[in-house]
């Protein structure tokens, strides 16, 4: 017998029908004889919902009113799925946050969990009841409701795993699984059996949006296994795991990449110290966050020093570039935003050579020109045009057998 959190999303919720359907589920792991404890997000589209209506009203409102609203769909949706257990003879409770308690700090919008007090949802697994906890949702310490910001369910489900000391915490959603890249772009993409933490933290920053960032930070902290699961279609799912319980680690787990892309280049500066401080100083302290450097010193002794940015925050940090390269005597700045980073993360690479001389000759083979590489442990990753994006995900797929069937290269 087991003790296993599982987590239900927001297209898993969408309709009565489908909430039936979670509790046959549920009902099923108890009748194999299982203890269930079962956390929930607002029907899907809900809370975009609930958040318009809050703006309606005041875009730049309180944000305590916010998480007052916001926090409801989760409550109706609790009630819901414990009527559907009730109905097929399974004993069901349903809680909100701060009935659990599950107490948070007061960043409202964005609060992070601090002590859940387990114990009514541990008496109610003793007696047979499966709790339905509502996700997303907390309470601080001046009694007003909180959230945990987008998808914060996740996080909900995680740390009630660490907290009861749960066997996994399974994570049903509308995928059945981590894949080695977007299905979209590569349609050979394959599900993944096992990942590490480590290795899925890299491919959700890098687009793979199947979990909450921090609900994966979470699980790894308190190794909590994760599996994720879909909803609609049976099968072992991916899990998300320890790095030494794995029996034999792929050399490359996947494909991550993001067009949210753009590079400036600060070109012909003088070439001395404090320069990059000068020029990124200035970005930062516009909360502008910069991914990739890199600096090189030209023949006639200036350098050139080119950074990345989100897209969106292109203009203001061309704006900003543009006054400092002024104050520094630099020849000029020119800029891109039609590029996009392609990353190649694996646990493997730390103990095998020769990863990226691979990478960068298979996207030479397939014609395509790197503009920045950067690496660390775990990833390799590429600035390349966008007009070569998918070329380049499929290129390495292949080249490194990530594809159906396909042996490890
Ligand atoms: N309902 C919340 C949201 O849409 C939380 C969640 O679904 O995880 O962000
Ligand atoms: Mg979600």
């Amino acid at each position: 017998m087991a003790l296993i959190v599982q987590k239900y999303g927001g297209t898993s919720m969408g309709s009565v029908e489908r909430i039936e359907h979670v509790a046959n589920k549920v009902a099923g792991w108890r009748a194999r004889g299982h203890q269930v404890v079962v956390v929930v997000s607002a029907m899907s589209g809900e809370t975009d919902r609930l958040l318009k209506l809050a703006k309606s009203i005041s875009p730049r409102g309180s944000r305590r009113e916010f998480d007052q609203i916001a926090a409801t769909g989760e409550q109706v949706t609790i009630g819901l799925l414990a009527l559907a257990l009730e109905k097929i003879g399974v004993p069901s409770r349903s809680y909100t946050g701060w009935q659990v308690p599950i107490r948070t700090d007061s960043a409202y919008t964005k609060a992070r969990i601090q002590d859940i007090d387990a114990s009514r949802l541990r008496a109610d697994c003793e007696a047979g009841i499966v709790p339905v906890v509502a996700g997303f949702q907390g309470i601080d310490e001046t009694g007003a409701v909180t959230t945990l910001g987008r998808g914060g369910s996740d996080t909900t489900g995680v740390a009630l795993a660490a907290a009861l000391k749960a066997d996994e915490c399974q994570i049903y959603t509308d995928v059945d699984g981590v894949y080695t890249t977007d299905p979209r772009v590569e349609p050979k993409a394959r599900r993944l059996d096992k990942i590490t933490f480590e290795e899925m933290l890299e491919l959700a920053s890098l687009g793979s949006k199947v979990l909450q960032i921090r609900s994966v930070e979470f699980a790894g902290k308190y190794k909590v296994p994760l599996r994720v699961v879909s909803t609609f279609v049976d099968g072992p799912g991916t899990l998300i795991t320890l790095e030494d319980s794995m029996m034999e680690e792929p050399l490359i787990s996947g494909i991550a990449f993001t067009r949210d892309e753009a590079q400036l280049t600060v070109a012909g500066v003088p070439d001395r110290p404090g320069i990059a401080a000068a020029i990124l100083g200035p970005i930062g302290e516009a909360n502008i966050e910069i991914d990739m450097i890199v600096q090189n010193v030209g023949a006639d002794g200036t350098t050139d020093f080119t950074f990345t940015v989100q897209r969106t925050d292109y203009e203001r940090a061309m704006e900003i570039s543009r006054k400092v390269a002024g104050e520094l005597g630099a020849k000029g700045v020119n800029g891109a935003t039609d590029i996009v980073k392609v990353s190649l993360v694996g646990v493997g690479m730390r103990s095998h050579a020769g990863i990226a001389s691979k990478m960068f000759t298979a996207l030479a083979a397939a014609g395509i020109n790197i503009r920045m590489i950067s690496t660390s442990e775990i990833k390799i990753s590429v600035v390349i045009d966008e007009i070569y994006l998918e070329l380049a995900v499929r290129t390495l797929h292949k080249a490194f057998g990530l594809e159906d069937g396909a042996k490890p290269a």
